[in-house]
Parts: C-alpha cells; structure tokens; sequence
C-alpha cells in the first residue's frame, strides 16, 4: 500500500504525535495501513438488551438499559468496595467494584439512564454483576444491532484512553477515505467463484459489522485473501524453480534391487515402500526434487533414505547424509556403513572434529569422486566440501536446519542442482505443512514396523514416585536402561539447573553403586559426547539429562523414558522424548512426573500422552493448544504472522486459496495477464512493506 496508506497516524484528527508514538512503540503501528490491518479479535454482541428479570444461568454478557438508585461504599476501610443498584424499570441487580471505587463513587450519577454491559454472577438466589461497564445512554447507543469490535492494546495505552472505542472512532474518521482509496487486491473471477465480499465491504464490515453473517462474509474474505497470497508465493516460488532447475535423471535401481533382494534385514512396511515411489518418481522426473518425508520416529526413515541414495549412486552420482548434531551423525555412519560394506560401497563421515589430516584425505576423495557417501553435520556445507557430482543430499530432522541451509547444498553442484529430500519426525499437521513446508513436497510415512510394542505411558504425582522406582530397578535387573529428563527453560535456567542437580543427586544416592550418566548444556561439548558414549555402550544404566537428548538418538537397551515436571514441556517435546525409548524389541514406558497441581492445559496435555501415541494426532492436539508459533519454534513462524487466519481452524478456506492460487498459476506463471494485474500489483506492495518491516525492527 502507498500513498494515503502509507501516512503516519499523527495528522489524523484524535490521534496526534503523542498516540501515534505509542502505537508505534507498543503495537507496531505506524501506517493507516496498519490502523487498518488492526483487526478486532473479538465482538461483543450488543445486537439485543435484556430486561434483568431474564437473566438466566444460561446467558454470558449482557447489555441493560437502565438508572442506579442507590450508591454506596461497603466494608472495612482497606477492602472496600462500591456497591450500587441498578433499575431497568421493572426490577433491580446489584453491581459491584472492588477496584477505583472511590474515583467511581464520584464519577457516577443516580437518576441519570445508562447503557450497562457486563456478565451477571449468581450468588444464592440472587444475581449480581462485578465491575460492569457503563456510559450514559446517548441517541448512538440507545440503538441496538451492533456488534462492538474489541481491539488489541496494551496497559500503557490504556492509560492513555487508546482503547477499543478509540480504535472505533479513528477507523470512523478514516474510513470515508479508505474506502475512496482502496483497490481490489483479487481479480473478479476469483471473487465469483469463490463468492466472496469485495476489499472495499470487508475492510468496512469487519470494523463495522451490522450482522453476524457481513462480518463471518468479511472475515472469510480477508483470509481467504491472506491465505491466497502466501500460498501463491509458495507455489510461484515452487513452479519458477521447477522451471529453472531441472535434476539428474536418476533412474539406475540396479543397486537398489541388489540390496534388496540380497541384502534387506526387514521387509518394508506398506508406507516405506509407497514413499521410495514417490520419491523414486522424482528423482527420475528430470527435476530438481525437494521433498520432505513426514515419519513419526521409528517409523524407519534412515532405510528410506538408503534405499533412495542407492538409486542416486546407481546413477553414477554422489550422496551426502547430513545430521544436526555429531552423535547423531555418527549414529547415522555406523549404520549406513554396515549397509554399505555389504554392497562395496565407499563411506566417509566427516563433522567439526575430523582431525585435519583425515579432513584432507576426505576432501580430496570427494573431489575425485572415490567417495559415494558422505555422512556428516554442518561441516558439510562448508566451502571447501566440493563433490565431483552430488545428485542427492539428505537431510535428518529438518527443523534444526533452514531454508537458507538447504539452499547452500543446492550450491554443492552448480551445474544441476542436486536433489534434497529433508526428513522430519516432527509430525506437523497438513494445513500447516502447507504454509510452513510449502514449497516442498510431502510424503508421509504413517505406518510403524510391525511387531513394535507400544511403550506403556502414565502420568504419576509426587505420590507415585516409589513406583517410578520400582519401575527403575526391575527395567536395570533386566539389563536395559533408563533416561530421566528434566525440563530447561532460558527464563528460570538458574532454578532448573538446580533442579537437574538436586536429581542427579538424589538418584545417585539412592543408587550409589550404579554408574550415572549426566548431560546438560552447560557441559563442553566434548563432555557430553563423552558421556553420552559412555550411555550409548551401556557403561552407565542411567542417563540424567535436560532436553539435550531430545534428538534421534538410538540407544536400543534404554526402555524407560522418566520425564520430571512434564507439564512443563509441550506435547511435541514430550512425544519426541518418549520416541528415544521403544526402540528395541522390550516392553518400553514412560513415566510423565509432575506436580499435584496442573493447569487445565497441563492435564490436558499430558492426559493427550497417555491416551496417543499417534504423533499426528499429537500435534494436532498441539497445535489447538498452543498455536503455531509455539509449535515451530520462533524460527519459524515469521511465516504465520497471520492477521486474520488461523490455520487450526481455518483449514477449509485454506484448502480453497491454495487451489485457487495453483489454478491461476498453471495458466499465468508470470502473471502477466492483465485479469491478474491485481494480484500482481499487490504482491509487490506487499514485498514492500517486508522491506520496511525489516529496516524498522
Ligand atoms: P526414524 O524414522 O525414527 O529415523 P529409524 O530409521 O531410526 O527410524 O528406524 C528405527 C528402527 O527401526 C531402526 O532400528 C531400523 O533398522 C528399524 N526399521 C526400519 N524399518 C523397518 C521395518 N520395515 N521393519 C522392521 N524394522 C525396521
Ligand atoms: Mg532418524
């Protein structure tokens, strides 16, 4: 938006330099276009009044006409409230304050009507109604029929009487003006078919909404309109680079066939071999695949992957298998290893503490092309890593990795990018994998192995602690090992330190004998690696740890996952911890440790754990509960900074914008078409304003 919309709010008749510094400082906004942008979060019905003697256990808030007649200050001298009666002609309700009474004593009058609103309490068989709100009855809000916006603001603007009526009146002023200036952003056959509302309505019906339906009408339309213009980017993105970058045509599966029918230690589950299709139909498209697999952990990635590097080196190309940490790369190099000594494939694995020497030896083997695979972390991306012809890198668990990093391995083979499949086991839902993920591809492996036993989960209080014990003692007589983890949150780092120790302590104590593991984030990073080796080969039995271990490790002999105050971690946390254990052929549990008192998001959450163990559902249940900024991480989000969307609920019209976008983009790649010249025009305000947005923060 430019011109009017890019005005400052200080000119605006109301506002003025002091406000509009505030609104700046507290809420971000520095244009009309965002004065605009500002949308209601929520309505207050006031489309109807009540008489009192309606007022029933059903009803929320309420809006009554009426008179105070009696006004009165009630109860000792520090703790007192204002109580007064409230008439509406018929009968009365008692309303009372226990804050600003004796400003309001003041300010209100009896005998005069006023307009109140508020939600009615019962106590006993009589009704009563805490701090309402009142304003004197004027020809304005006398009328009934209208659903008052509330706006989002903070205290400090509140003191300044920016409130929800102040966001009213200013859009009032404005309004005239917008509507003159404002310009259609989707073009008219989208509108028809979609039967949506204008810009011009749904900017002025979702400030000012007559009816229920204008404002459902324009808020379907706003985020359809939001929605369409983050799925069009995605897929013009997607389908410019589609048309760029062609791949290898990688479809040799000799080596891929030999490997299976000699070599394979399992058969694949239905949902493996449906992915390698997929992706298998890619790698020999002729272009530049990028693929996510989506795969609860355990769900068997690492022999998708495999499978799928055999086809890439079958073809005469190199592979590269990245990890976000060293144990885990190592993890990862022992067992591909294994798989390719079997069929005389060459290996290396190369991380921050390769030794130089090796370093050098490597680096020249993969120039030379003497290397098929490459395992590793980061190292990876370096410069100085240079392939003869990398034709497919992997990437394990996605989300400690970027965009930005995924384009530095597509610069690994200038001449034709290399194929990139990212393997997550953060399960996210599929209206988000759309957003988040979307100029990627997604494939779902949503079956485990057979055979697996599902890991017995239950939730214990303090009381439950001798149990957990009890459960430590029988699983270690057994040979096999135990994690217990305990939360770490950067605000209270000092406290949940002391807390890990004071467990470790404890523990130890309990256990004097027992060898004990501990690792946390303050240790040197060869400290831990050390450590987690020493778990890894069954030296200690017992691993005590904060998150740091919440990543892909495999240690098959752990079979009890503790998780101290679990209602402290969110549900994708605690699912990805419990997926450590289960991972051999025992009976695994998990025991979820908290406090006697829960929040109600608390029980939730961690009753979700014992009921689930589907990661999809898992998240989905996350994502209601905390929304998806949470979810991803911050890193993340900036692409659901939504104003009026939300994905969890808004999944269908989502489903709508991104169809809509791929039609219009199948037929107008370019949008050169002068039917798409709005969409056009708005797509480079609103690249614009990210400009900004970014200069400013
Ligand atoms: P994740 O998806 O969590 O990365 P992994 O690839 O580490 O899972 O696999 C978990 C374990 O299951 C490994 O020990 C692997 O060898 C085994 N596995 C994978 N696929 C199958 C299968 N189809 N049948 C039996 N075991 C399998
Ligand atoms: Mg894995």
């Amino acid at each position: 938006m430019t011109g009017y919309f890019a005005q400052s709010l200080e000119f605006i008749k109301g506002v003025g330099p002091q406000k509009a510094e505030l609104l700046n400082k507290e809420l971000g906004i520095f244009t009309i276009a965002d004065l605009i942008q500002h949308y209601p979060f929520r309505y207050e019905d006031r489309t109807r009044f009540y008489n009192i003697l309606e007022i029933n256990d059903a009803e929320a808030y309420v809006q009554i006409k009426g008179q105070i007649t009696s006004l009165s200050m009630v109860g000792a001298p520090r703790k007192q409230r204002l109580v007064a009666n409230f008439n509406d002609g018929q009968s009365s309700i008692e309303l009372v304050w226990f804050k600003g009474a004796t400003w309001l004593r003041k300010s209100l009058k009896k005998g005069v009507p006023y307009l109140l609103y508020g939600k009615p309490t019962r106590y006993g068989r009589k009704w009563n109604i805490a701090h309402p709100e009142l304003e004197p009855l004027t020809a304005t809000n006398e009328k009934a029929g209208r659903l008052q916006p509330i706006y989002h603001t903070s205290e400090l603007l509140k003191k300044k009487f920016v409130d929800s009526k102040f966001f009213s009146r200013t859009l009032q002023t404005v309004l005239p003006a917008v509507v003159r200036q404002i310009r259609e952003t989707l073009p008219t056959s989208l509108i028809s078919q979609y039967k949506l509302m204008d810009k011009v309505a749904a900017i002025a019906r979702i400030h000012f909404p007559e009816t229920t339906a204008h404002l459902q009408e324009a808020q379907r339309r706003l985020k359809f309109e939001e929605l369409f213009f983050i799925q069009l980017q995605i897929l013009r993105l997607k389908g410019e680079r589609n048309e760029k970058h062609l791949g290898f045509v990688l479809d040799n599966s000799e080596l891929l066939n030999e490997y299976y029918e000699k070599h394979l230690p399992f058969e694949l589950t239905g949902a493996q071999k449906r992915v390698i299709k997929e992706i298998y139909a890619d790698l020999r498209s002729g272009q530049q695949m990028n693929r996510l697999v989506q795969g609860d952990v355990g769900s068997g990635k690492t022999m998708v992957a495999f499978l799928c590097m055999l086809i890439s080196i079958g073809s005469g190309t190199q592979c590269a298998f990245m990890a976000p940490t060293e144990i885990l790369a190592e993890q990862h190099y022992k067992n591909l290893k294994s798989y390719c000594d079997l069929m005389g494939l060459r290996v290396a694995i190369l991380t921050g503490s390769t030794k130089t020497a090796e370093r050098k030896i490597i680096l020249n083997y993969l120039k030379e092309g003497d290397l098929h695979l490459i395992v590793g972390t980061h190292a990876l991306l370096e410069d100085r890593v240079v392939f003869k012809q990398l034709g497919l890198a992997v990437i394990d668990e996605q989300h400690r990795f970027g965009v930005a990093q995924r384009a530095r391995l597509w610069q690994k083979n200038k001449d034709i990018y290399p194929h990139v499949l990212v393997m997550t086991a953060t399960p996210i839902p599929r209206t988000l994998a759309m957003t988040v993920y979307g100029d990627l591809d997604v494939s779902v492996i949503d079956e485990l192995p057979a055979g697996r036993k599902p890991i017995q989960t239950k939730h214990y209080r303090e009381s439950g602690r001798l149990k957990m014990f009890g459960l430590i003692e029988q699983e270690i007589k057994k040979g096999l090992q135990v994690y217990i983890v305990y939360p770490l949150i950067e605000e209270s780092e000092k406290l949940d330190y002391n807390h890990l120790m004071d467990g470790y302590e404890s523990i130890s104590r309990r256990y004097p004998k027992m060898a004990i593991s501990i690792v946390h984030g303050r240790m040197k990073s060869e400290d831990k690696e050390w450590e987690m080796q020493r778990f890894v080969k069954g030296e200690t039995k017992i691993m005590v740890a904060t998150t740091v271990i919440e990543v892909g490790v495999d240690v098959p002999s752990a079979s009890v996952m503790i998780i101290e105050s679990s209602e402290r971690f969110g549900l994708s946390q605690l699912h990805q911890l419990r997926g450590r254990v289960g991972r051999g052929a025992a009976q695994s549990y998990c025991l979820l440790m908290s406090g006697d008192k829960l929040s109600a998001e608390g029980k939730t959450r961690l009753k979700t754990m014992v009921d689930t163990s589907d990661g999809f559902l898992i998240s989905e249940a996350d994502l209601k509960l905390r929304g998806p900024g949470d979810l991803l991480g911050t890193q993340q989000s900036g692409v659901l900074d939504l104003l009026v969307s939300d994905l969890m609920r808004d999944g269908e019209i989502l489903k709508h914008a991104r169809m809509a976008a791929r039609e219009i983009l199948r037929k107008d790649l370019s949008l050169a078409l002068s039917e798409h010249a709005p969409i056009k025009s708005h797509i480079s305000s609103l690249s614009k304003n990210v400009v900004n947005w970014g200069r400013i923060s």
